[in-house]
């Protein structure tokens, strides 16, 4: 096990802990950098920042931008790591990310409704932090706290992928302009958790040339959502494609998902780790 994390959330988006609380969660278990990676959103970044300072603890900057991709407007996740968070362009962006969550939040609750689920929406916003970061995991924390369903995976397989009662779908923002935000903003972009997306090699390779089009320089290899299958086969891709390495746990919640905040796979020895590449821009 590694002890860099540069994938976490805290509860200025979906996460539930504060941004100092899964700091120093990183810090106990003995963390040695770290990046808050919160969607769309960089509002725990300053009390994460400084939780970090305080404890001697390495610290990037991040966020995990939502976009919607290719033909079939396949959502993909795109981690933003070591930016300058005061950036105009990056924040503006985000904003119009962020922009639509609560009307989304709004149909889900109507459809769930119809399948006999009341009080979605107000039973979602009472697990949420800030209104308008309101996800689909604060609907999963809803069902499985009010006891209708047994745990937070559960409620997305039967409730909230697409296809199922309670999925909305939802636009984000376009892959040229969240990796654009990112750069231009001096961060590095990595696609987050490849394993993750239902794309066969075709479509991974399209993804991953648009990506490096676009200034795209990074993925991640150790993911809280891979099998270690998924890692030894995205190692080989990055070592092919010339992208840096990443690894984030994807931590969102104690005892919610398999890996710890701080707990993730050592990269296999073939890759460049994305923290070589990021040296000049860790704050401590
Ligand atoms: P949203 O941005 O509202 O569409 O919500 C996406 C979030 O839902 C992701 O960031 C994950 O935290 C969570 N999520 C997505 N798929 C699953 C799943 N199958 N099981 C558990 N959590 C999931
Ligand atoms: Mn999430
Ligand atoms: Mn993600
Ligand atoms: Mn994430």
């Amino acid at each position: 096990m590694a002890s860099i994390d540069l994938h976490f959330h805290s509860c200025a988006s979906d996460g539930a802990l504060a941004p100092a609380e899964v700091i120093r969660r990183a810090h106990e278990r003995e963390a040695t950098l770290v990046a808050l990676t919160d969607h769309d959103c960089l509002a725990g970044l300053d009390e994460a920042r400084s939780t970090a300072a305080a404890l001697g603890l390495p610290f990037l900057n991040g966020v995990e931008a939502s976009v919607s991709w290719g033909s079939k407007a396949q959502t993909v996740h795109i981690v933003g790591l070591g930016f300058d968070a005061g950036n105009a362009a990056l924040r503006a962006g985000l904003d119009s990310v962020r922009r639509g969550r609560i009307d989304r939040a709004h149909e889900m609750a109507a459809q769930l409704a119809r399948v006999g689920i009341d009080g979605a929406f107000e039973g979602a916003m009472a697990f949420c932090a800030n209104p308008d970061q309101i996800s689909r995991t604060h609907f999963a924390r809803f069902l499985v706290e009010s006891g209708r369903v047994k745990d937070v995976r559960t409620v997305f397989r039967k409730y909230l992928t697409p296809g199922k009662p309670g999925y909305v779908p939802h636009h984000w923002a376009a892959l040229a302009d969240a990796v654009g935000w990112i750069v231009g903003a001096g961060g590095v972009a990595v696609i987050a958790h490849p394993g993750r997306y239902d794309m066969g090699r075709t479509l991974t390779e399209r993804l991953i040339n648009e990506f490096k089009d676009a200034g795209g320089e990074a993925i991640e290899v150790a993911s809280g959502s891979h099998s270690l299958d998924d890692m030894h086969k995205y190692a080989l891709i990055a070592q092919r494609f010339e992208l840096w390495s990443s690894a984030g746990s994807d931590f969102h919640a104690p005892g919610e998902g398999c890996r710890d905040v701080g707990r993730t796979d050592d990269l296999p020895p073939i890759c460049r780790p994305v923290w070589e590449r990021l040296a000049d821009h860790i704050l401590v």
